[in-house]
């Protein structure tokens, strides 16, 4: 099944606020940035132009692999706020 199938089965309510953040961009900058190729949703993308991590929270599945695959601990990870977040569809 493709990804995006996948995702096409999870209803989004989209928090107001970011429930990732990266703490220090610069630490990303010296990364091998494994948090690029864990993430299933492709979240993470490095802007190298602009010396930032690109967080595209909107498609995050709250898997948490990226907190750890993130060995710096470069991850601020916050649950969405009550009623935001994902609702996954069964049947
Ligand atoms: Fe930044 Fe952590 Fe990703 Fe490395 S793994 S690029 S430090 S968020
Ligand atoms: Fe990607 Fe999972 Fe991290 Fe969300 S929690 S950004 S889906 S790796």
């Amino acid at each position: 099944v493709a990804l995006e199938e996948k995702l096409f089965t999870i209803r989004y309510r989209a928090d107001r606020a970011s429930h990732l953040a990266i703490r220090d961009h610069a630490v990303c900058a010296a990364c091998s940035r494994p948090c690029e190729s864990v993430c299933p949703a492709r979240v993470w993308e490095w802007k190298a132009e602009e010396g930032r991590m690109q967080v595209a929270f909107e498609n995050c599945l709250e898997c948490g692999t990226c907190r750890i695959a993130c060995r710096q601990g470069n991850i601020d990870w916050r649950y969405p706020t009550g009623g935001a977040g994902i609702a996954y569809r069964y049947g």
